[in-house]
C-alpha cells in the first residue's frame, strides 16, 4: 500500500486523516500514513462506488494519466496541496485501469490472467518508483503484475533491465532448496517482460534504473 505524507495535504484533508486515525483506519509509519488493517477491510467492504466516487471522477483522472504519456516522462510527483483524498482515490483507480489494460490484464512477469466470476481480474498496477518515494502516476511508471509478482517486485526480489526489458531475479534465490517456491522465480531470470499494447506505455528506463538501484536486491 502506498503511503502519503500529511504535510502535502490541505487542512481539511488533515482533519479527516486525524479523524480516520482515531477510528483506527490509518496508521503512521516512518512519517508516512498508511491504511491500517481495519482501513483495508473498510475499503474492501465499501468500494468507491459505494462511497460515491463517480465514474466521471475516475474518467477525468484517466484522461490526465493517459495524456501524460504524450509528454516527457516525469519520474516523481508530489501530491498537490489542493488534491483531496477523494481525488487521490480516483487517481489510483485510474492509474490501475490505464496500466493493466495495456497488458490486457496479464501479469507481465508470470503471465497469469485470472478473472473472478464478475469479470474482475487479479491484476495490479505496480508503481516502479513507489508512491512512498513520490513516484509519479505516469503510466510509464507502472507495470501490470499479479499480487505475488507485485510483492516480489516491491521487495526487490525481481526487477527489469531498462534496455532489454528482461526480468532479473535476486541472487539469494539460488541458495534456496530445489522444489521450493523461490526456485519458481529463478526461471524468470532473462525472460522478456510482457509487451504493452501501445509502445508509448512501455515502462520508463529512468524508473527501472531507479528501481534497480534503490529496491532490487541484486
Ligand atoms: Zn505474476
Amino acid at each position: 500500500m502506498q503511503g502519503w505524507s500529511r504535510k502535502t495535504l490541505s487542512n481539511q484533508a488533515r482533519h479527516r486523516i486525524d479523524w480516520l486515525r482515531t477510528m483506527g483506519f490509518i496508521k503512521l509509519e516512518n512519517g508516512f500514513h498508511f491504511l491500517s488493517e481495519s482501513g483495508w477491510n473498510f475499503v474492501l467492504q465499501h468500494p468507491p462506488e459505494l462511497i460515491a466516487i463517480q465514474k466521471h471522477e475516475i474518467n477525468k483522472q484517466e484522461k490526465l494519466i493517459t495524456n501524460s504519456v504524450l509528454k516527457p516522462f516525469k519520474p516523481f510527483e508530489v501530491i498537490e496541496k489542493t488534491s483531496s483524498l477523494r481525488q487521490a482515490f480516483a487517481r489510483d483507480r485510474a492509474f490501475r485501469i490505464v496500466v493493466v489494460s495495456q497488458y490486457d490484464y496479464y501479469c507481465a512477469v508470470c503471465n497469469l490472467k485470472l478473472p473472478n466470476p464478475n469479470g474482475i481480474y487479479l491484476a495490479e498496477a505496480a508503481h516502479i518508483i513507489p508512491k512512498r518515494n513520490q513516484g509519479s502516476d505516469d503510466p510509464r511508471n507502472g507495470i501490470c503484475l499479479c499480487g505475488n509478482c507485485h510483492w516480489a517486485f516491491d521487495e526487490g526480489i525481481i526487477s527489469v533491465k531498462p534496455e532489454q526489458l528482461t526480468i532479473m531475479t535476486a541472487s539469494y534465490l539460488k541458495k534456496t532448496e530445489p522444489q521450493e517456491t523461490p526456485q519458481k522465480y529463478i526461471k524468470y531470470n532473462g525472460k522478456k517482460l510482457r509487451n504493452v499494447i501501445d509502445n508509448n506505455y512501455l515502462p520508463s528506463k529512468i524508473a527501472l534504473e531507479w528501481h534497480n538501484q534503490e529496491i532490487f536486491l541484486g
